[in-house]
């Protein structure tokens, strides 16, 4: 991809930089991203740049100049979330990753990930006053959200377009996310959030067909998303994080893009993991079943109140 735009602008565009130029006044900026299903997107703007160099990639992060006060914070977890997916399920595919301010006017859009670039709005990240509410950390859950999608659908998994597929996008996010929710503010913290995530499913659930996991489409993200995320922290509970990411990793391996994975090829791993047929018995009731039981023994029912901020991401 080759962007040309006003002298003074960068742009932030899909795959790693390979060259950038000026030519009769403006700025060129040349892309290129291998082996991943084909998405892009740009951005263009006065943008300030803060970039560092962690074990290898190049972080960096483009913000409107005035909007700098979570910029310390974004870049802490993109570190946080690099280590754990690159030690948990396999190399990170680029030398880079951009996050871009995008403005709030973009309507119906909480945070995509494209290869190697997280485009983010101004009012949920870059000028968001994230100490307002200690109940949650929405960089947090955004950065890890977002940032593991470079290894789950749809970047390094591109999975094949039938019922489950999100299962193989935004429940392997969310499970990512919870897992860095965990690292960062603690177990109790977390299951706070899956609370949240809990409630959101039970409010909607009656809304439309209840379809289990496996066979969950996009038109019904209170399943992929929230069900999805309490599903895998319960499979976290039964068979311990270390099992599910060991699954995940060679689920990765084996079922990388161009190949077109369905739901069915992710609950394979989780069996192979879970020798014992009882393991794989509740697998099943977690993932294929639309049963709901209440979980969480730690967490007291009414101490989350609803709330309906939630990000829903594009993918
Ligand atoms: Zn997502």
């Amino acid at each position: 991809m080759t962007v040309s735009t006003e002298m003074n602008q960068t742009v932030a565009g899909t795959g790693d930089l390979l060259k950038k130029w000026t030519e009769a006044g403006r700025s060129y900026f040349q892309f290129q991203a291998e082996n991943i299903p084909f998405r892009f997107a740009v951005s263009s703007a006065e943008y300030q740049k803060k970039s560092i160099n962690y074990k290898g990639i190049i972080i960096n992060i483009l913000y409107q100049k005035n909007h700098f006060e979570n910029v310390e914070h974004l870049l802490h977890n993109a570190k946080l979330t690099l280590d754990y997916c690159r030690q948990n399920f396999g190399p990170y595919p680029f030398k880079t990753i951009t996050f871009a301010e995008i403005s709030s006017f973009t309507r119906g859009f909480a945070a995509t990930a494209y290869p190697s670039a997280i485009f983010m709005p101004e009012d949920m990240v870059f000028h968001a006053n994230i100490h307002a509410d200690r109940k949650q950390d929405v960089i947090n859950e955004l950065a890890g959200h977002e940032l593991s999608h470079l290894w789950w659908g749809n970047s390094q998994i591109s999975p094949d377009d039938r019922e489950g597929s999100v299962m193989l996008t935004e429940t392997l996010a969310m499970y990512t996310e919870m897992m860095l929710y965990k690292k960062m503010h603690g177990k109790k913290q977390m299951m706070e959030r899956i609370q949240v995530h809990q409630q959101i499913y039970d409010n909607e659930k009656g809304l439309s067909e209840n379809v289990p996991i496996y066979r969950a489409t996009g038109d019904v993200p209170h399943i992929s998303y929230s069900k999805g995320a309490v599903a895998m922290v319960k499979l976290s509970d039964l068979i311990g994080e270390e099992k599910v990411n060991t699954a995940l990793k060679n689920f990765l391996r084996n079922n990388s893009y161009p190949k077109k994975p369905v739901s069915l090829d992710l609950l394979n791993e989780f069996y192979k993991v879970s020798p014992d047929q009882k393991t794989r018995e509740q697998i099943d009731r977690l993932f294929k079943t639309t049963e709901n039981k209440p979980l969480i023994h730690d967490v007291q029912k009414n101490s989350v109140a609803v709330q309906a901020s939630v990000p829903i991401d594009s993918f």
